[in-house]
Formats: structure tokens, sequence, C-alpha cells
């Protein structure tokens, strides 16, 4: 298959769709189940080519928007263009929904599910065939380091395709009735901090329950959710069972909110739209899932192994430039400790390298946006006012590109912003306290509850923990661990509704 992928890239007219197939080629099938582990697929030669202009994905096919706008789409860590991508409206959501009804009423409603789960595994091993590609253009776009791209976000997205692939043909023995039924055309919103990680999040288990997709990334971040489309082309899934359509939130994504053709509204992005998603959908019978802002805590006892949680810590929040929803982003520390890890902590994030996030050394790359940075900075200034005590590393920095500091804050206020708000960003608040029932009142004391960690010796206090912390996920002795298996989402302001594992199956069903 990597040689029928490298060679159909260079031909236009060949990425031409192809008419519905109601079933997956002998062929091909042959070649997609060529092994049928996780482990990494051996890798076509593609390259990470850009082309100078990206179009909408609908009906099976690469199309101008109605109105033939383009934006640009730049490396953040040069503040350089990478390419034009198309400026979709309400006419294209229109357009798209009404291509995702025709296949879900057509040839994918009438699919047996093992037949499904055939186009959902092959998507996944064209993922891992194409690993390197995307990492790099991840990372080109995004500013993510390229460590990460390549070890977390891609193999990760494929393990969601792999997982949901197995569910598709089982899903009637999981759940109550014999005969769970889609919901028809999902709609689905993305967030610019794991753009195709949350693009597979999203589709895999909506096409593993039959619906049909409609889905939007995060403007600032297209590209990888545009290569997905190109590889969804490749594997030949009958035209308008998935649509990618980019553009402008407000607009573009409020007309898929609003589309009375839209049966399910998938959102990950913040709290405030959010909000404004949930008011504008009330009343419409149109299901909702949630996946919002976090504020995650994460707590050292005394008995914990400390070099072990202060990698932990770091790991927690300088994952990702801190552009993660469940980051631990307040860090407890229980008094008897707290000298010596905070000196094991100021230590460490001397050491961190900020910079090219195409360097393999790189452990901070580039803030997503120039708007991203100023709100770190913002809440950084709001610190200092509130006469918090900052450390902030003194570590070289990239000339040009949006680029930030790890940096730490003590003497803070419960009350304190920076400890209340989101900061999305390498920006780690730090509190101490005496008790149990302390450190509980002060995690679950903010408007979120995504995340949290717990770092003990002792099995009992582990257990008492996760019981007693308001969030969707409590790790312990580790940090940011993720599965496709597991349900995660949040609580109170956080979202509602769980994505991932069983439940998430259970989001785009009629059970
Ligand atoms: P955002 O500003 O809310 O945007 C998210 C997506 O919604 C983008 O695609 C955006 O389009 C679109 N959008 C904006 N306004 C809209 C509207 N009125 N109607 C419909 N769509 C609209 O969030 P973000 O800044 O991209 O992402 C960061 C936030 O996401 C953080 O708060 C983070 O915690 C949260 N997040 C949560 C999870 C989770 O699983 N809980 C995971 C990742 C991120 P544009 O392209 O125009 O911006
Ligand atoms: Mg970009």
């Amino acid at each position: 298959m990597a040689k029928a992928i490298a060679k159909k890239n260079t031909t236009a007219k060949s990425a031409a769709p192809k008419k519905a197939a109601p079933a997956v080629k002998k062929n091909t099938i042959k070649l997609s189940f060529d092994t049928l582990h996780y482990a990494p697929a051996p890798e076509s030669k593609s390259s990470a080519k850009i082309d100078a202009q990206y179009n909408l994905f609908i009906n099976g096919k690469f199309v101008k928007s109605q109105s033939g706008q383009y934006y640009d789409t730049i490396n953040p860590a040069t503040e350089e263009k990478i390419t034009s991508v198309a400026e979709g409206n309400a006419k294209d959501v229109d357009i798209a929904v009404k291509a995702a009804r025709k296949a879900y009423e057509g040839v994918w409603g009438k699919m047996p599910a093992k037949e499904r789960s055939k186009y959902i595994y092959r998507i996944a091993r064209m993922i891992q065939e194409r690993a390197r590609e995307l990492s790099i253009i991840e990372t080109l776009d995004g500013g993510k380091p390229i460590r990460e791209s390549r070890d977390v976000d891609v193999p990760l997205a494929a393990n969601h395709f792999f997982y949901n692939a197995g569910w598709a043909d089982k899903l009637s023995y999981a759940f109550p009735n014999k005969n769970p039924q889609p919901l028809g055309v999902a709609g689905q919103i993305l967030p610019w901090n794991f753009p195709l990680l949350m693009a597979a999040w999203k589709i895999a288990p909506a096409l593993a329950t039959g619906n049909a997709v409609v889905l939007k990334p995060a403007k600032t971040t297209s590209l990888t959710a545009l290569k997905l489309a190109e590889i969804i082309q490749e594997a030949d899934l009958p035209p308008g069972v998935v649509n990618i359509i980019t553009g402008n939130g407000s607009s573009m994504g409020m007309a898929l909110v609003n589309h009375p053709d839209v049966n399910k509204i998938a959102f990950t992005g913040s709290t405030d739209v959010g909000k404004v998603i949930q008011k504008a959908i009330a009343g419409t019978n149109k299901k909702l899932t949630l996946e919002l802002g976090g504020k995650g805590a994460n707590i050292i006892f005394d008995d914990a192994a400390l070099d072990q949680a202060v990698e932990g810590i770091i790991n927690g929040i300088f994952f990702n430039q801190g552009h993660v929803c469940c980051a631990g982003s307040r860090l407890f520390v229980q008094e008897s400790v707290y000298p010596e890890v905070l000196r094991k902590l100021k230590d460490r994030i001397a050491t961190l390298i900020v910079g090219d996030p195409l360097d393999k050394n790189t452990d901070i790359g580039a803030i997503n946006s120039k708007q991203q940075l100023d709100t770190i900075q913002k809440y950084i200034n709001i610190g200092k006012k509130e006469g918090a005590e900052i450390i902030e590393s003194t570590c070289a920095m990239p000339k040009k590109g949006f680029f930030c500091r790890p940096t730490l804050f003590t003497n803070l206020a419960q009350s304190s912003r920076l400890v209340q708000e989101e900061i999305f960003g390498p920006v780690l608040t730090i509190q101490t306290f005496r008790t149990d029932d302390e450190v509980i009142e002060k995690a679950n004391n903010t408007p979120f509850g995504l995340s949290a960690g717990v770092w003990t010796d002792k099995g009992s206090k582990v257990f008492n923990m996760t019981t007693k912390l308001r969030a969707g996920v409590v790790w312990a002795n580790t940090f940011n661990k993720f599965d496709p298996t597991s349900p995660f989402g949040g609580y109170k302001e956080s979202g509602f509704g769980r994505e991932g594992g069983m439940h998430g199956l259970a989001a785009y069903l009629r059970v």
C-alpha cells in the first residue's frame, strides 16, 4: 500500500474520487490486513510535501470553497506562512452536511459493521505509513516538539482508529439492546492543541458506530486534518462519510452547530465557546458532548518518590507547551517536602530547552499563536502584580517566533486568577498543604474538573483521593497518560459526556 500512496500522491488527477464502493476492494483488504497488531507499519517514503493551497474535503473530493477565499496558516516557530487553506462558510457547511446525510442514508448506513471496521482499520494503517510526514507537518503547523508529534500524537491517532475498528462489529454485544443505532450526521469541532489526535479521537468512534461526519479543525492548525482527508480518500471510504471543512469558528463553526440536519455536536475547545454552543442547540434535540478547559491539580505527598514526582510535574505542565486541557497546571506540595521539591523543580527547569520544534532535543516548542502568547503573558503580568513570587528559567530563547520560558509561581492565594483560570501555557502555580482534607478542598476549588495527579507511596491514599477529587481522570504516580480504551471528560465547567472507550461509542448511539 505504501507504494500505491506514493504513486497516487504524485498526480492530482488520480486523487479524484471513485464511485461509492459498497465494500472494501479485495486486493486492498489483503494489503491492509497483512499484520493485525498495532506495531509501527513499514513507513512509506512519503515526504512532508506541502502544497501551495488546500481545499475543503467534501463528498470524497477536494473542492474550492463557495467564497473562493483562502486564509494563511503560519509556522508559529518562524512566523512565516506555510500555505493557504480554503475559507469555508455556511454554504459549504450545507453542502457538506447534505453529502454526509446522503452517505449515511445510502451506502454507509447499509454497510455491514464488519465492512465498516475494515475501512477504519485501513485508515489506522495508513496513518502509520505516513507517520513521518504527519509528525513533521503537525510540528510545522502547530509548534509542538517533533518528539511529541512523533511519539505521542501520531501513534495515538493511529491507535484510536485501531481500537474503534475493533468495536464496529461488537456493538450489539456491548450495549443493552441488541441493535444500537447510529445518530446520523455528527458535526465535530476541534481545538488547535492536538490537531490530528483530536480528529482521530472524534472521527474513529463516529465511524465505528455508523455515523457520517462533518469535521471542522481549528484555523491555526488545519493541515494534518487535511492530510487525514487525503488518507481517507486513499482508503476509499465512500464519498460523504467524512467531510473536512476549514474556516472560521464563529461563522462556519456556528453554522455547523446550527444546521438543522446535524444530529450530534461533539465539541472540544474553550469553556466560553462551549457555553455558546450549549445555548445555541438548546431545544433542538441534537446530542451534545463538550470537552472543555481544565486546571489540573498535581499533588505531591511527603511519602512520594520525589525525583519521579518532579519528572511527572515537569511533564504534566510543560508537555505541548502547556497547551493541554488536562495539564497539571497547579502543583500542591505537602509542607514538609516543599523546600526539597522546589529546589528540584528549579534545577530541572534550568535544563529545559526552548526552541526549534523540529529539533529532536527541544523540550518546549512554539506557542501556537501570537494571540495565545499574549494571553499567557497577560497571566504572567497578573501574577507579578498580585505579588506572587516568579521563578523563570533563564534559557536561551529563539530570536523569532512565539516562545515562552518555563515559568513557576509561588506565594499565591487560592483566589488568585492564576490559580482559578486556565492559562494554557508553560506556567505552573505552586501551593503547599498540610492535610489530605486541606488539599482535597483546594484541588476541588476551581470552576473546572478535568484531571488530577496524586504522588504517594500509599495505595490507600490513592484510593481515598480518587474518590474525593472531582476530576474526570486521576492519575497515580504518573501524569498525561492517554489510551483509547479510557473514557475521557470532565466535571463542572470542563464539560460533559465522555470520549474514548465504550462510553465514547455510546455518545454516538441510540441505545
Ligand atoms: P476555542 O477558541 O474554543 O476553539 C475551538 C474550536 O471552536 C475552533 O475550531 C474554533 O474555530 C471553534 N469555534 C470558535 N468559536 C466558535 C463558535 N461560536 N461556534 C462554533 N465553533 C467555534 O478553543 P481553542 O483555543 O482552539 O482550544 C483551547 C481550549 O480547548 C482550551 O480551553 C482547552 O482546555 C480546550 N481543550 C479541551 C480538551 C478536552 O478534551 N477537554 C482538549 C483540548 C483542548 P477557530 O478555528 O476559528 O478558532
Ligand atoms: Mg499554523
